[in-house]
């Protein structure tokens, strides 16, 4: 038993293939209508690869230009009937070939036989009824090409609406305008009515060579874009990656890799530089006092506040669970020394808020912090740094906590 939409499907094909051989050819089918046909296939077939591999991305560009238009109008019904089935034909063995063919495939092809046909021989009717009046008209004869190819393109949606109706793939009327109205834009119109318009008049002229230029221009403008949208998305890709790698993702501040890369990247680079190491105190009590979550409200209050004193070249890293790193940079020892100063200060004087059995509550806290103030050369590594602004950490918390130790490995 054959669905609705196989049906349809199928007596679009049939419609085209009554029209084609009910009605007068309109043109002959002669030596310079085979050259015509072979240009187009080769060029649609040329296309269609490219269409291909942009769909097999996440992104849908169709950059593909239809020349059913041009060729319909050039080759009236039973010429684009001979066309169409030669094209499509190609693309179902290439599918085959290739093993991308859906399973409903040859009666796909069947459809598409159909509903470009029909394109075609709606556009040649169009054009032949119209042409004698457009051009009375100023650039009447482009003009005409717009009007085609929109009604063209809308035929063709409207084949595909049906047949996604028919077989229950779109439901509502929204979806069915969604698909109709979707992408389709004037400048879409306008490049393809341009194109094809100058296709017909170097067909009318049998300007071949000019004809291959255009299809040609037309593919390789396509193909960079193309290779342009595919870069961008890589980079974008890779960015993003990048940015998932190198982040924490509770804080928002690098981790401890783009710490590991950052200390080899200013390794013996000469320069003057504050290490920190800041780790709040007790912080255990307060993950058991309350839970995990208020713990993690206060160690993203710490990063805030930590940031919030920061300087342009200044970098922060989330170096364990509440201990964080700091890169104090083009700054004096003095310079350094009173941001910590600041930021102790800072902290002592606000509480981090938080959410705690239905109730926003204010967590008051408290950090102690080792500075390591030296010069990264041959003889000192970033390394030795970070160990000694440690160690001066570890003083801190000796020394009851809430304070900074600190180290001028460049005073005399
Ligand atoms: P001290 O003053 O000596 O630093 O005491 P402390 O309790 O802060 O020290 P310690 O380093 O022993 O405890 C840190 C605790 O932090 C242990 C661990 O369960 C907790 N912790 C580590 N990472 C996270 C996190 O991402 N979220 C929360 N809520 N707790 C964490
Ligand atoms: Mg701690
Ligand atoms: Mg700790």
């Amino acid at each position: 038993m054959m669905s609705k939409a196989r049906i349809f499907d199928l007596s679009l094909f049939v419609a085209a293939v009554g029209i084609a051989l009910g009605t007068h050819p309109g043109v002959a089918l002669n030596y310079t209508y085979l050259k015509a046909m072979l240009l187009y296939w080769v060029f649609a077939s040329f296309y269609f690869q490219l269409r291909i591999v942009t769909r097999s991305g996440n992104s849908t560009i169709d950059y593909a230009i239809s020349y059913t238009s041009s060729f319909g109008i050039f080759a009236g019904p039973l010429g684009t009937l001979i066309y169409e089935i030669c094209y499509r034909v190609t693309v179902f063995l290439y599918k085959k070939k290739t093993k991308t063919a859906d399973p409903g495939e040859f009666l796909d092809t069947f459809y598409n036989i159909g509903s470009f046909t029909l394109g075609g021989t709606a556009a040649y009717y169009l054009y032949t009824l119209l042409y004698p009046v457009a051009t009375n008209f100023p650039a009447g004869y482009w003009l005409l090409f717009l009007l085609v190819v929109c009604v063209t393109t809308f035929l063709s949606s409207g084949f595909l609406v049906i047949t996604f109706a028919l077989s229950g793939d779109i439901k509502t009327r929204k979806e069915a305008l969604n698909l109709l109205l979707k992408s389709r834009n004037l400048l879409d119109f306008s490049k393809v009515a341009l194109t094809n318009a100058l296709l017909l008049r170097l067909l009318q002229m049998e300007k071949w060579e000019m004809l291959i230029a255009l299809f040609l221009l037309n593919y390789i403008v396509s193909l960079s874009f193309f290779s342009k949208s595919q870069s961008a998305q890589h980079k974008f890709e890779r960015d993003k990656f990048e940015q998932m790698a190198y982040r924490d993702f509770l804080t928002g501040s690098y981790n401890r890799a783009h710490m590991d890369k950052m200390m080899k990247e200013l390794d013996h680079s000469g320069e003057c530089i504050g290490i920190v190491v800041a780790d709040i105190d007790r912080f255990k009590k307060i993950n058991d006092t309350y839970n995990h979550a208020v713990g993690d409200k206060v160690i993203v209050d710490f990063a805030d506040t930590l940031k919030s004193h920061l300087h342009e070249d200044d970098i922060l890293f989330r170096s364990g669970g509440e201990e964080f790193t700091l890169f104090l940079r083009n700054k004096s020892f003095v310079e350094c020394r009173s941001i910590i100063e600041e930021i102790l200060k800072d902290i002592a004087e606000h509480s981090a808020t938080a959410e705690y059995e239905d109730q926003l509550i204010k967590v008051r806290y408290s950090a102690s912090f080792g500075l390591y103030y030296y010069k990264t050369d041959q003889n000192t590594s970033m390394q030795k740094g970070y160990v000694c602004a440690d160690q001066l950490l570890l003083e801190s918390k000796k020394l009851g906590r809430n304070r900074l130790t600190h180290k001028n490995e460049l005073a005399d």
